[in-house]
């Protein structure tokens, strides 16, 4: 676990620079820095939403970086007392940055002690119980709220709209994310091959988490049964070893395509069914999973449900009209 914490900080990068893909995005949060440096405020509070190991804490660590400013970490599952929201927020320095991980996940009396820290920089906090209560107003120094959210359909609209800058991360492309994994390569000092990183990045899911993950395994093969260098023939060595799927789909992307198939007859079938047949929330079905099946075109979105597509029939070798033992 430290270990692969420590890579993680290793291999993050810090600038927006370094920061690959999502060019909108970081232009756009260019821009808005520039301007509230230029001001001298603090940016504007920031939601990051978009499915996991896309760049959302990388990006917030950025920001921070970027704006000067000193990062504090905590999640919404974490953050259950008001007390503990009131330390954290007294305690943030002027411009300072409170990330805010799976902020969908907060409590309701936290989000109302949230709204007045955010709009205001001022929290109310009940002191005693009973006939003697009372409470007393702190002035909070103005700082910067990033939420991060793989859910973004679960936030409260008004949590949302105190956001003044949302942005939306998408999966990467595989260009980019071969740039992501040479340059992680580069800092973990091992030779790759440009065919390798793009068969490392072909696998990823269009993650750069998980493209950090399969070059470490990879990187491991080449030097236990290869020559310390990482080459094509090594990197299909290792991801066959593995079980990685051709087009990088996980075990969940490929108990999905499996259901609609084998179980509703290649759909149209209700995102509900789908998650009541695979054993997954409807939700992060639609906010975690699906997208990628759509972007990869596996999955067709109609007015009567998902479809799967011939694509998804080739991926898992099935032909339409055969019903076959689920594979998943
Ligand atoms: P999230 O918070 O969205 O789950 P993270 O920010 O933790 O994702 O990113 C996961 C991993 O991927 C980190 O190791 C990070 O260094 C790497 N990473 C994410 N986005 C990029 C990027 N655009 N360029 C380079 N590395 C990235």
């Amino acid at each position: 676990m430290e270990h692969d914490l420590d890579f993680e900080n290793t291999i993050r990068p810090q600038e927006l620079g370094a920061f690959n893909g999502q060019d909108k995005t970081v232009d756009n949060l260019r821009v808005f820095i520039r301007a509230a440096l230029m001001r001298g405020e603090s940016l504007d509070h920031l939601l990051l939403h978009g499915p996991p190991g896309l760049g959302k804490t990388t990006l917030a660590n950025i920001v921070a970086n970027e704006m000067g400013a000193t990062m504090r970490v905590t999640s919404g599952p974490v953050l259950d007392k008001p007390g503990d929201l009131a330390g954290l927020l007294t305690n943030l320095g002027k411009g300072d940055v409170l990330f805010i991980d799976e902020i969908h996940r907060l409590s309701p009396i936290i989000e109302e002690y949230l709204y007045s820290a955010m709009e205001d920089y001022k929290i109310d906090i009940v002191l005693d119980k009973g006939p003697s209560a009372r409470s007393i107003q702190i002035e909070l120094n103005p700082f910067t709220l990033i939420g991060a959210t793989t859910r973004s359909g679960l936030l409260t609209s008004p949590l949302r709209a105190r956001f003044g800058i949302q942005c939306h991360l998408e999966y990467y492309d595989g260009e980019v994310l071969a740039g992501i994994v040479r340059r992680s390569a580069g800092i973990l000092d091992i030779g790759i091959d440009d065919d390798a990183a793009t068969e490392i990045a072909l696998r990823s899911r269009g993650t750069p988490r998980i493209a950090n993950s399969l070059l470490r395994r990879v990187r491991d093969f080449a030097m236990v049964k290869g020559r310390g260098h990482i080459d094509l023939g090594i990197t299909r060595v290792a991801l066959g070893a593995l079980n990685i799927d051709a087009r990088g789909l996980d075990t969940m992307d490929n108990r999905i395509l499996s259901a609609i198939i084998q179980k509703f007859k290649g759909g149209p079938v209700g995102l509900t069914t789908i998650a009541t047949a695979v054993g997954e929330e409807a939700g992060t079905i639609e906010e975690v999973y699906e997208p990628f099946l759509i972007k990869e075109g596996f999955v067709k979105r109609t007015p009567r449900g998902r479809e799967a597509t011939e694509l998804a029939y080739n991926h898992l070798g099935l032909s339409r009209g055969v019903e076959e033992n689920s594979l998943f």
